[in-house]
């Protein structure tokens, strides 16, 4: 389907709502039916016609046909946030005694879902290398129910195969689910290449302002109704209306948002691996990347996260470079409008914050909307500042 069409016109049925362009905020929690026949006919049919808002809202319909569209999925659930999207997921292919095959380093609270969360439930999960697909395959036992992939991650972009982890479930009758935020739906479309369920933090790229947290699942009819009918209706992870419309107002532009950060984000990498100061760049298109290959099979562009480990010799000195930087933001999160850095050192307090599971001098950049000239000329000006040395790159 057109990308232009899914992203202006999908799923708006505008004669239903006096021609108006953009659609209205159905903000409301309830609706009323003019006779029991009516009331009964959407009862029966609670995913698709308008009950009570937890279920189904006229608002957050319009969404789920836009992100199915997007995911080249047949349905999809949109969630008050990643997190309550990617537990829905998760959760609905487990009970107790199963298990799970996941990736080493998936999202921090993803990781505490299975290890403090689901792990009360008696659901383990064994952690793997994901960058090779027979890690999966060896990590299979007769109770495991799900293989779970984030590609690449979001911090030092390691990648899985998605299509062999696919076929090595499938094979053995595993659920696959993706984390498939880094890409975006535009870079990455994993139900295509035979995953079972693909969710995104729509806080980042779909919604694209930093203004609303939001989640999005899509994957086939029979999942989605299975979904529907137990965890998004049991737990209750809802989006509100309004941000249901933020958040549709953020996918109109996200073909230009994203095509625009897949460009000025190799001329900051480009700038950045050239210089003294950089020991490493983390970034699947660079091309001395130890995945690049598979993020140029896998992945249609870049998006604007990547990461480098910077040649300080102390904390301090990560402090001082990011906190002298004026167009980069100092936050977490990602995918906004607006650029930003995430140090790694931020995350431990304690002495020994060397002996980290990442590099200690790792700094996470976000390339967002500004001229990627500004961007350069900032880093270049926080660099010389700190570590009082002339930069003579470009
Ligand atoms: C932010 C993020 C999440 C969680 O999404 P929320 O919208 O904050 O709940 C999940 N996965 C990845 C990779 C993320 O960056």
């Amino acid at each position: 389907m057109d990308l232009s069409y899914i992203l202006n016109h999908l799923g708006e049925n505008r004669e239903s709502y006096m021609q108006a362009v953009s659609p209205p905020i159905f903000q409301t929690s309830n609706f009323t039916f003019k006779d029991v026949e009516t009331m009964r006919a959407s009862i029966a049919d609670e995913l698709n016609t308008p009950f009570y808002t937890r279920g189904c809202n006229p608002t957050v319909a319009i969404l789920r046909k836009k992100i199915a569209a997007l995911e080249s999925a047949e349905d999809s659930l949109i969630f008050g946030s990643g997190v309550a999207a990617g537990s829905a997921a998760i959760i609905s292919q487990l009970k107790a005694g199963d298990h799970i095959v996941s990736v080493s380093k998936p999202y921090s609270w993803t990781k505490k879902l299975f290890s403090l969360f689901l792990d009360r439930f008696n659901i383990e999960t064994t952690y793997i290398d994901g960058t090779n697909s027979a890690n999966y395959k060896n990590a299979i036992k007769p109770n495991t129910k799900l293989f779970f992939m984030e590609s690449p991650n979001s911090m030092t972009f390691e990648m899985q195969d998605i299509e062999e982890v696919c076929k090595i479930a499938k094979a053995n009758g595993i659920c696959t689910i993706i984390d498939n935020s880094y890409a975006s739906p535009l870079n990455q479309k994993p139900i295509e290449m035979g995953c079972d369920l693909v969710f995104h933090s729509a806080t980042k790229y779909l919604a694209g302002h930093s203004d609303v947290v939001c989640g999005v699942l899509a994957g086939s009819n029979e999942k989605i109704k299975e979904i529907f009918a137990s965890e998004y209706m049991t737990l209750g992870g809802i989006i509100s209306p309004n941000d249901a419309w933020l958040l549709m107002r953020g996918l109109r532009t996200l073909e230009l948002r994203m095509n625009h950060i897949s460009k000025s984000v190799f001329e900051v990498t480009d700038f950045l691996k050239s210089h003294e100061l950089t020991e490493k760049l983390y970034f699947p298109f660079d091309p001395d990347f130890a995945q690049y290959e598979l993020a140029k099979k896998q992945l249609a562009k870049p998006t604007g996260l990547f990461s480098i480990a910077i040649k300080a010799d102390n904390r301090g000195e990560i402090d001082d470079f990011c906190n002298a930087l004026n167009y980069f933001l100092l936050a977490c999160s990602w995918g906004g409008h607006e650029s930003l850095v995430f140090p790694v050192c931020a995350l431990d307090s304690s002495a020994n914050y060397k002996n980290n599971e990442m590099p200690w001098n790792l700094i996470r950049f976000n390339i967002g909307l500004e001229d990627p000239k500004l961007l350069i000329e900032d880093i270049k000006q926080a660099y010389s500042k700190v570590f009082m040395k002339s930069v003579t790159h470009i």
